[in-house]
């Protein structure tokens, strides 16, 4: 008989609707299962309102109420991956149709009744033509992304969808009126929790806790008063005289993966698995280039994520703080100075220290990327 681990992973999904998928993940370790949970919840992009410009707000709430509520509308970003850039990777200057969308909204309230002004108010206007010379990208610029966006690309999701409820973004009465211009930008749920397509991912494995990760608290009868789930019918449940098997592990994960609409569950999990191999083979490139390597260019640590590799974690080697050092340091750079220098721009709870102990940067030390400009998310 094969050993668990040389099997193949398998997924079997059990249901996949418009907006979730329910899938049973199963030969992976927990470690695997809950890193394909977290990716798809905070790096993949989708695209979201980010710059808000009122011109006229009569309206009872604050403009930067109304602002945050516009971030958070979801936005139809289907194949966002290829169909529009990041700002900070594109040649505009100051957005441009390949990097941004431009969304209007003018209501103005006439009668006596009050009016909800909702995301189906929301227009995606073409991208205006700006002849102001620089601002527009290079003229040997040219992006495939616009032919690469479906039709509804940018509207908010649901948009005069009958049976779909819009999102409310406030109530006007009488004389009241909402003039705005927004920008939508792609980006990922690092950044801002707006930019994320899941409204919530979950697994749960073990259900009848044979491996004892959980402890339940009860009164008088445990079975009865932790009723068993839906995932439990997956499983053998344990005989009563099992013994404990302290080297079992799960490999049978069920998820529950719920999107926002943004994007659909199944591009969800798909662009999750891509971007978890993306991730991993940065990951290998980094340990395979040795310790010569130019830790600068090194993907791993632009993408701000890995570990220093050349460096063993030790007393003298920790974090620079990245809110107390000067604009011109690095985090974890070499120019970080020592404690002992007697500057006081890193963490410490001794501040008499002497130089190497507490929170002081080392040369290469510490998780931080050595390019402020790269620390941080794919860039
Ligand atoms: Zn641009």
């Amino acid at each position: 008989m094969q050993a668990p681990e040389d099997l193949e992973p398998t997924v079997r999904i059990r249901e996949l609707k418009k907006d979730r998928v329910n899938f049973v993940l199963g030969n992976v370790d927990l470690a695997f299962a809950n890193s394909l949970r977290r990716v798809m919840m905070a790096d993949i992009p989708t695209v979201a309102i980010d710059m808000v410009e009122i011109e006229t707000n009569t309206t009872v709430l604050p403009d930067e109420f109304i602002a945050h509520r516009l971030g958070m509308i979801p936005l139809i970003s289907a194949n966002c991956d290829e169909a529009m850039r990041y700002t900070r990777d594109c040649t505009c200057i100051a957005g441009c149709s390949f990097c941004s969308l431009i969304l209007v909204l003018n209501v103005a309230c006439h009668d006596d009744n009050t009016m909800n002004v909702t995301s189906n108010h929301l227009e995606v206007i073409p991208f205006p033509q700006m002849d102001i010379e620089g601002l527009l990208p290079q003229q040997d610029d040219v992006g495939e992304e616009i032919s690469k966006r479906g039709e509804y690309f940018g509207y908010p999701v649901g948009k005069n969808e009958p049976g779909r409820a819009p999102v409310l973004i406030t109530k006007i009465r009488k004389g009241q009126e909402l003039k705005i211009r927004c920008t939508a930008k792609k980006g990922i749920a690092k950044e801002h929790a707006k930019f994320s397509p899941c409204s919530a991912v979950s697994f749960e494995y073990d259900p009848y806790n044979k491996l004892r990760h959980t402890t339940y608290w009860y009164e008088t009868d445990i079975k009865g008063e932790w009723p068993l789930g839906e995932n439990a019918k997956e499983e053998e449940p344990p005989r009563d005289d099992e013994v404990f098997d302290f080297n079992a592990k799960p490999n049978k994960f069920y998820f529950e993966v719920e999107t926002d609409g943004s994007l659909g569950p199944q591009e969800v999990v798909m662009k999750g698995l891509a971007e978890l191999q993306t991730k991993l083979a940065n990951l290998i490139l980094g340990l395979k280039s040795g310790p010569d390597h130019d830790m600068a260019s090194n993907d791993v640590q632009a993408n701000g994520h890995g570990p220093v590799i050349d460096t063993p974690w030790t007393a003298g080697t920790t974090w620079a703080s990245p809110n107390t050092a000067p604009p011109t340091t690095a985090w974890g750079g070499s120019t970080s100075p020592s404690r002992g220098g007697g500057a006081s721009n890193s963490w410490s709870s001794q501040p008499n220290s002497g130089g190497g102990g507490g929170w002081a940067a080392g040369a290469n030390a510490g998780w931080g990327s050595p390019d402020r400009r790269a620390n941080g998310w794919n860039v």
